[in-house]
């Protein structure tokens, strides 16, 4: 079996090929060029012969994916910017590459009659209310939306906020697609929160690392700041295996998978990893004074648990993350 793996060189897509591949899977991956591919090779020589390359320069192109998807059984459409930062035309860099991508990923999906399912990395993002006090202690779940308008997504200048509706218009986009042209395939979303994990994917220097591990590597990048932030993780090897699993589970034609360890806190991450490499302590920042809040949002992953997903412990997940980024800081 097939499967197209839209941006195979970001963090989360490497993953989801190698999970694949581990599964007995065959794995064709979109790059923007071959110097990338070619570098995901070399930083992980045992993928050598075992992705085929293809090049979509932009997912924005009109029918960007169009003769890319030929012969697949499944497609995983993961490419999509996220970025926070420097964000100065929310439609142009963030909203539109979303949408267009993930219609791009669908309207190329139709013409391949051998497609089944068609898995869509979407997020919390488009999950979350992130108007609401972070205190209601709410427990969100696969029903919940993100109420963001497409008005306010195009005038806030929160890098955060446009991202988070780029993920909202997305997944609205995708669904309100297959409601309309009724394809003889089915999508499912993965939803996950903030990702943190080793990384096996190309990166030009530490400032370009993914922006989810960009808040674990501010704690152990010698800056020694501690940002104390609090929010919900999700390890991205988990990740990888739930769009795996959501290929041809029986429940997921349509479906919709948050998927989340729990809570993360920059001051738990620094405790863990102080207790974990006293050795480097020059390094890991102090945990701040800021108490964990236990009134904080959360996501129930039960729906996730019951579909037999496993999640690797948040202790793992941060050892993990930092050995990695500490090892690629190196070649930097
Ligand atoms: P990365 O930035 O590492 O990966 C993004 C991928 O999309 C890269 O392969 C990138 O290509 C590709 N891409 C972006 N824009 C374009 C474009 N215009 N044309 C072609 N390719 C493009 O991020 P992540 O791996 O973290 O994110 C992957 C997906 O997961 C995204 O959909 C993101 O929204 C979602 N997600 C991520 C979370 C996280 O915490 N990391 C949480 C929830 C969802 P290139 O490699 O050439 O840059």
């Amino acid at each position: 079996q097939l499967a197209l793996v839209t941006g195979v060189t970001g963090f989360i897509g490497a993953h989801v090929a190698v999970s694949l591949l581990n599964k007995g899977y065959r794995v064709r991956g979109t790059v923007r060029s071959m110097e990338k591919a070619n570098e995901l090779i070399r930083l992980n020589p045992e993928l050598k012969d075992k992705i085929e390359f293809v090049i979509v320069k932009d997912i924005m192109e009109p029918y960007a994916f169009k003769d890319v998807v030929k012969d697949c059984d499944y497609v995983c459409h993961i490419a999509s910017p996220f970025f926070v930062s420097n964000v100065t035309d929310n439609k142009a860099q963030l909203l539109d590459p979303a949408v267009q991508g993930t219609l791009s990923a669908l309207e190329a999906a139709i013409t391949e009659p051998k497609v089944k399912r068609v898995v869509i990395t979407s997020s919390f993002a488009a999950v979350g209310d992130f108007t609401k006090d972070p205190s209601s202690g709410y427990a969100y779940s696969e029903k919940d939306w993100n109420p963001i308008s497409y008005e306010e997504a195009l005038k806030t200048d929160n890098g955060i906020v446009a991202y988070c509706a780029s993920k909202v218009f997305a997944e609205k986009a995708a669904r309100e697609w297959v409601k309309e042209k009724q394809p003889h395939f089915d999508i499912c979303t993965i939803n996950p929160p903030y990702v943190y994990g080793p990384t096996i994917h190309p990166m030009n220097s530490m400032d370009s690392l993914n922006t989810s591990n960009q808040i674990l590597w501010t704690v152990i990048n010698g800056s020694k700041v501690q940002p104390s932030i609090q929010s919900l993780q999700v390890d991205v090897r988990d990740v990888a295996d739930a769009h795996v699993l959501a290929l041809d589970h029986p429940k997921l034609g349509g479906g919709r998978v948050l998927v989340s360890k729990g809570p993360f806190f920059t001051n738990t991450i620094s405790k863990i990893l102080l207790d974990k490499f006293p050795e480097k302590k020059d390094v890991i920042s102090e945990p701040s004074d800021v108490p964990f809040n236990d009134k904080h949002y959360t996501i129930d992953n039960s729906f996730s648990k019951s579909l037999g997903m496993k999640y690797h412990s948040e202790e793992q997940t941060y050892i993990d993350t930092a050995v990695n980024l500490w090892e690629r800081a190196k070649q930097f």
